[in-house]
């Protein structure tokens, strides 16, 4: 089983480019052993982070997209049939509880509601996770330790955390960085030179200021660095541009125009 775990181990150490404090605040949160809530919109650096931190603190890290046909059973585990009869398979929390490493479930609100709940006795003084089918009480490993990501823009009142689950941890906000730091951050992931990033970081920006007037999101650091990506191939950057940051998040005629217009603004 050592061996299962020592393929979740990150190995090398994945790029992070810190924007404020969060890597000393998360080495705190994980000394004294309080989950911890990233919020932010999508692509702008959670996961990243995390694995970056999981390396850091010389951790296992097991992942869980998580989606809403996704039930408690898919997180805790579950009897499996085979030729010897029932076997119990831990699922990827209880993995993760038992051999000590760090499990992030991505966007847990998009999980059934008896998901959350699982987790509230592993985020307290308890540090338990009943495994009621199988009738074991899993002490959590010390080095064990719980994330989860939540944006908060998809939040409706049908699908949103409960007081009950927010207030068990700790929240870090994530958001696109500064100007500056996205070029960095741009120029690094996708190898295009620091004057078309900065290109590339403006048209975010002033796509961004459309959000809530005809965008739902705006356009994310891990779109620009698949337009830079583009370039880096050779593409021409007002292509590039259209398919890696207009075309994936409008279908309407007039925002995809202002958004080409923005485009050549720049290239
Ligand atoms: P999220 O989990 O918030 O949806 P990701 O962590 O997958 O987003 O970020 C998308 C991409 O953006 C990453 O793969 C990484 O290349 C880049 N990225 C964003 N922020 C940073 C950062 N601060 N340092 C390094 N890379 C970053």
């Amino acid at each position: 089983m050592t061996d299962v775990i020592e393929q979740y181990r990150v190995t090398g150490e994945p790029y992070y480019r810190p924007v404020t404090d969060e890597v000393a605040m998360f080495e705190a949160a994980y000394a004294a052993k309080m989950p911890v809530m990233l919020k932010g919109p999508t692509g702008c650096g959670k996961t990243r982070f995390v694995e970056h931190m999981a390396w850091k603190l010389g951790k296992p890290l097991v992942t869980v997209a998580c989606n809403e046909d996704m039930t408690a059973s898919d997180i805790v585990g579950r009897f499996l049939l085979d030729a010897d009869g029932t076997r119990w398979q831990d699922g990827p929390l209880t993995f993760a509880a038992r051999h000590g490493a760090i499990c992030y479930l991505d966007e847990i609100v998009e999980a059934r509601q008896d998901t959350t709940v699982v987790i509230h006795p592993l985020t307290d003084n308890r540090r338990v996770l009943p495994l009621e089918k199988k009738g074991e009480i899993l002490r959590a490993h010390p080095d064990f330790h719980l994330v989860i990501s939540y944006n908060p823009g998809y939040q409706s009142l049908m699908k949103d955390l409960k007081q009950s689950t927010k207030q068990r941890f700790g929240a870090l906000d994530f958001n696109y960085p500064e100007h500056a730091v996205e070029v960095e951050i741009v120029a690094h992931e996708s190898g295009v030179n620091a004057e078309d990033a900065d290109k590339l970081v403006s048209i975010a920006e002033r796509a961004r200021n459309l959000k809530g007037h005809g965008l739902d999101e705006g356009i994310s650091t891990r779109m620009l660095i698949h337009a830079g990506s583009l370039m880096a191939q050779g593409i021409a950057p007002v292509a590039a541009c259209q398919m890696a940051l207009v075309r994936p998040i409008t279908d309407d005629p007039d925002m995809r125009d202002a958004l080409d217009a923005a485009v050549t603004t720049y290239f």
